[in-house]
Parts: C-alpha cells; sequence; structure tokens
C-alpha cells in the first residue's frame, strides 16, 4: 500500500520519494516479481507464486510522473484508490493545499486506465466510514462508484476504506452498492483473509528502502525491523528444539 510518490523530501510517512519508488521497481523486476491488479488476485489460479499487487491509494497528483509512468516502463501494473472529490483538486483532508496534496485529473485517471492499470473508489470525500451512518456511507460508496465508471467506461468494482476504519453497516453498504472486493489496512497475506471486503495489505512508509520492501514481501507485516526479525528467528529456532 503505496500513497503519495513525492519529489521531494516527504512530508507525511506514508509519502515515499520518487527515485525511492524507482528502487523499489527495480528490486521487484530483478528478483522476478510478477505485479498484477488487485483483482486478478481474487481469481488466483493462474498466477505465478511471487506475485504482488502493488496498490495507491488517495490518487495523488505526482502519481502520474513517479509512478504510473514507471511502471509502464517496466511493464507492470497497479491499482489506484481514488478519491472522488478530490479529482483534479487537493486532498483536503491533508490540510492546507501543497504540491504533495495534488490530485490526479480526470485525465490523467483514464489514461491510467485505458494503459490497464486499475481503479477503484476510495470514497467521494474521504471520510471515517465507522462513523458514519448506513444512508451516508452508500451514498459514499455509490456517489464515488458512479463517477468513476461515467468518467473511465468500465465497471468499478475495488475499494479501499478511507483511514482503514469501517463498522459492520460498511461491508453490508459495500456489498448493496455493488462492490466485490474491499481493501483494509491490516498487514498480512492476501489469501490467509477469508473475508474479501477485508483484504489484508502491507503499509510503505516514507522510509521504506528496497531492503526493507524485501523483508515486507517475505513478512507480510508492516513491522520488520530487526528487533522483531530476531524475535521471529529465536521463535522458530524454540520451535524447532521444543519439537
Ligand atoms: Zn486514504
Amino acid at each position: 500500500m503505496y500513497h503519495g510518490t513525492t519529489n521531494n523530501y516527504p512530508v507525511s510517512k506514508y509519502s515515499i520519494q520518487a527515485s525511492q519508488f524507482k528502487k523499489h521497481l527495480i528490486y521487484l523486476r530483478k528478483n522476478g516479481w510478477h505485479t498484477v491488479c488487485l483483482s486478478e488476485l481474487c481469481t488466483p489460479d493462474d498466477l505465478p507464486d511471487k506475485t504482488v499487487a502493488l496498490t495507491f491509494d488517495d490518487g495523488y497528483a505526482d502519481n502520474f510522473e513517479n509512478a504510473f509512468l514507471p511502471l509502464l516502463e517496466n511493464n507492470m501494473k497497479a491499482t489506484w484508490f481514488i478519491t472522488t472529490d478530490g479529482i483534479g483538486k487537493h486532498a483536503e483532508w491533508m490540510g492546507p493545499p501543497s504540491e504533495q496534496t495534488k490530485m490526479l485529473t480526470a485525465s490523467q485517471l483514464s489514461e491510467m486506465s485505458a494503459a490497464g492499470m486499475e481503479i477503484g473508489s476510495h470514497t467521494c470525500s474521504h471520510p471515517d466510514l465507522s462513523q458514519a451512518t448506513f444512508e451516508q456511507q452508500a451514498r459514499e460508496l455509490s456517489e464515488s462508484k458512479q463517477l468513476l465508471e461515467a468518467l473511465l467506461q468500465k465497471p468499478v468494482k475495488g475499494f479501499a476504506y478511507p483511514f482503514g476504519r469501517y463498522n459492520e453497516e460498511s461491508l453490508t453498504a459495500i456489498t448493496a452498492t455493488g462492490y466485490d472486493w474491499a481493501c483494509s489496512t491490516r498487514s498480512g497475506w492476501f489469501d490467509k483473509e477469508p473475508n474479501p471486503l477485508l483484504i489484508r495489505r502491507v503499509t510503505i512508509f516514507a522510509d521504506d528502502t528496497a531492503a526493507i520492501l524485501a523483508r515486507k514481501l517475505a513478512f507480510a507485516d508492516n513491522d520488520v525491523s530487526w528487533k522483531k526479525m530476531a524475535n521471529y528467528y529465536s521463535q522458530r529456532l524454540k520451535a524447532k528444539f521444543l519439537h
């Protein structure tokens, strides 16, 4: 799970530098990782073992130059979750407008979709759905879906929860408004989570080098600090000696 891909030093812990992101793509290519759009994971039978779905939340304008074009050059794919009120404007929930809050335009989204990138919804206004009524949730889900489908002339079946927040009613609203799957922000493997409305992802932070990405791909965990790794291996060793 990526967010912004900035040319400057990141102001948010979720926004990665463009040069660092390119190193991630080089790592994936050199190590034989196959990228797919997230919906392709829902039919996993034909996919190679080293398959990864890269996702981008919010729809930042810097993704066009710094993520979409490099992905295209490397014959790779990704899935974007777009906050539709922000299209061609700024991410209002991110504070005062700046270069880093600028959002992708409608024509950029059309171009990305036409080039094989997948577009999903991230609501209209990026609310905390767990604090919204069922009606508010259903409106955010269906209006953003309709807008994207009219723009892209394709069905939009995927969703990601803003702030990773949801409640029981969110799951009902997602199905009722015609989505097939949704991504949470809890970490873990895709195929270890049985609920297609709670797909797990691993967060990429601003400081994540290609080496950290490699460990995240190996462990599907947001925390791959050496302390945690050392603990993991000592538990495994212990388990081995106890059996
Ligand atoms: Zn978001």
